[in-house]
């Protein structure tokens, strides 16, 4: 079996490990030259690809449950939908969660994932107290938060080692609902005016229409919200559409994308109007149809994410929306989120300011245009999320990470470097 990215491109051959145990692992670790942990390929680009992948997604069970205190200890290849499945009727749920509930613990560490709430919660560390991570030398070591290990670890790309384990601290709820606002906006002054109005609330995301032009750029649906209190946790999740085959890759395009952005627009009421909504389809609207990646067609996507510093975020997105729109390469998804204070880990995506990220299919001329928006993104002072990316240059990425020397030093001195690589990690010299 070969394994791929979300994405589904590149498409490359690769041989599977799986394990059950540590001493497996270690064995598997000790015969193979180079190898990189593969969650469930819910990351879009390649840094879960290369010639050996170790599969950790079967290794999964619950180990403990505090139940009063709403710790967790459970194994690395867990899924999240499996947790919600667990804890949400004892009243609790996950502190940091991303838009699809698809991925392992050990991914949402790898990539120190982060949610519709960084600014207020942070990044998906902040409620990792402990894991256990198998290391080059095939001994399991317990990294705890603030140790160099730690730093490293989340937000380090599977490139330390295999995280085998994890206590997590969850959050409190008292119903499986969300008391959801909408606010439609005609341009980014205004979007940008209701995200700082709302920044109070807990979860906030927009979705942009990104072929708007000239004096409706940035005109979006704010989506706000927070938990309601009636008590109801009888969670039981729905089942699934599913896209069985790739849709031929003439199907989306720019007509597809703005006939779909304006239906979507025009559905939502003008101002300001409420919901009461699940938190399924609050958090996670495209997982209720399986393999949607497909409708993208056999030549695949890329989603491209990147991240403005708050004082030039306005500036930079008024002119990379003003780019993308005159390219008339639209996208479906375009999502801006607002983002809290940088933490410390070396390699952590979030920076205080906003984020947008966009699916774009793979086609002539898409690359070109990706390297232009980069152009804006450095000039701005921004980063480029690793576990989207697929084709960032050296030179991009090491404008945009400031902390990456230390992170080479700490993989170079552990002999890390030898042994746990993605085609990422080679491509970024990382
Ligand atoms: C629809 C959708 C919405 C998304 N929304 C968000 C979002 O809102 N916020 C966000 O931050 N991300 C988001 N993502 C990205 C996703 O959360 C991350 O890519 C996540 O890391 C995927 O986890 P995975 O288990 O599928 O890991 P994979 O994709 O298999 O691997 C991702 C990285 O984690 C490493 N890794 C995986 N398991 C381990 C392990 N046990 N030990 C060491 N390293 C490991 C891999 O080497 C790789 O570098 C979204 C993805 C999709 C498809």
């Amino acid at each position: 079996m070969s394994l791929q990215s979300w994405g589904m491109y590149p498409l490359v051959e690769n041989e599977t490990l799986e394990f059950q145990s540590e001493a497996e692992l270690s064995k598997e670790l000790h015969d193979a030259d180079e190898l990189i942990a593969y969650g469930n390929g819910r990351s879009y680009g390649d840094s879960a690809l290369n010639e050996t992948l170790v599969y950790t997604k079967p290794y999964n069970y619950f180990l403990d449950f505090d139940v009063a205190e709403g710790l967790l200890h459970i194994q690395a290849g867990v899924l999240l939908s499996e947790i919600l499945e667990g804890v949400v009727k004892h009243g609790w749920f996950l502190k940091v969660t991303p838009g699809t509930k698809l991925i392992t613990v050990g991914g949402a560490i790898a990539s120190d994932i982060h949610g519709k709430n960084h600014h207020v919660e942070g990044c998906f560390s902040e409620c990792v107290e402990e894991f256990t991570l198998m290391l080059a030398n095939g001994t399991v070591q317990t990294v705890k938060k603030g140790e160099e290990l730690f730093l490293a670890t989340c937000g380090g790309m599977g490139l330390t080692g295999v995280i085998l384990t994890a206590k997590i601290r969850l959050k409190k709820i008292n119903s499986q609902y969300i008391n959801q606002t909408t606010i439609k906006t005609k341009n980014l002054k205004e979007t940008f005016a209701a995200f700082e109005e709302y920044s109070s609330l807990p979860y906030s995301v927009a979705w942009i229409d990104c072929l708007a032009k000239d004096e409706n750029i940035g005109k979006c649906l704010l989506m706000v919200g927070e938990f309601a209190d009636d008590g109801d946790l009888r969670y039981k999740p729905k089942s699934k559409l599913n896209i069985p085959f790739n849709f031929p890759s003439f199907a989306l395009n720019t007509l597809s994308v703005k006939a779909f952005n304006w239906l979507y627009y025009k559905k939502s009421p003008a101002g300001v109007s409420h919901q009461r909504v699940h938190f399924d389809s609050f958090f996670y609207p495209l997982d209720s149809i399986r393999n949607w990646n497909r409708i993208y067609g056999k030549n695949g996507f890329t989603q491209y994410q990147f991240i403005l510093p708050k004082e030039s975020s306005f500036d930079g997105l008024q002119r990379i929306l003003d780019k993308i729109s005159k390219s008339g390469k639209g996208s479906f998804l375009a999502v801006l989120k607002l983002y809290g204070k940088e933490n410390e880990n070396y390699l952590s995506f979030p920076i205080e300011g906003y984020s947008l990220a966009l699916d774009f299919k793979i086609e002539e001329g898409l690359f070109e245009l990706l390297d232009a928006l980069d152009e804006i993104v450095v000039e701005c002072g921004g980063r480029i999320y690793l576990t989207k990316d697929v084709r960032m240059s050296q030179e991009t990425f090491e404008s945009g990470y400031e902390k990456i020397e230390l992170f080479r030093k700490f993989r170079k001195e552990n002999s890390m470097s030898e042994k746990f690589n993605s085609l990422q990690s080679k491509r970024l010299g990382l």
